[in-house]
């Protein structure tokens, strides 16, 4: 009954909207790759809730060292979580990754990859929001190259994008 009081209140027909116009929905995220040339961009955004356990202010140490971990597990686990195929040769450097107050109540994590790949992507690209962070279900992604625009929605790390 909790979980399902805690998603009505932060449907984003109630929650106010950032300047970026996303939605604040606990247990979904969402990652956009750009890519122009064989460099690019990924970057992924969710609410804390679903990657810390809480959105609270972190006070307790306990508290401290899961914000402190979920954060790591994102600048050091940036290939689980967009898994370009093999032979693309992609390489994600984690650039800037953060959490921050999304009004009084909310809290976003974010995590923004420089992108490198040594061949063009050919094939699918998969993700794994859900094994790193079994509270986050869903994923919706989208890609923009200089050849392709696509978006899917990924829940529970099933499913691909193929740009
Ligand atoms: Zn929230």
């Amino acid at each position: 009954m909790k979980t399902v009081l805690i998603l009505i209140l932060c449907s984003p027909l109630l929650f106010p909207q950032g300047k970026t116009q996303k939605a604040h929905v606990h247990g979904a995220a969402q990652i956009s790759i750009a890519l122009d040339g064989l460099k690019g961009e990924v970057e992924f955004e969710a609410p804390a809730e679903g990657i810390v356990g809480f959105e609270s202010e972190a006070r307790t140490p306990a508290q401290k060292k899961l914000v402190q971990d979920a954060l790591s597990i994102l600048k050091n686990r940036g290939a689980e979580l967009v898994i370009f195929p093999a032979s693309s040769g992609c390489k994600l450097t984690p650039k800037e990754v953060d959490l921050h107050r999304e009004g009084a109540q909310h809290a976003e994590v974010h995590a923004h990859y420089a992108l490198v790949c040594s061949k063009p992507i050919t094939g699918e690209i998969k993700f794994g929001a859900t094994r790193l962070f079994p509270k986050t279900r869903e994923v919706t992604v989208t890609f923009v190259s200089d050849q392709s625009q696509k978006s899917a929605k990924i829940v529970g790390d099933a499913g691909a994008l193929k740009p």
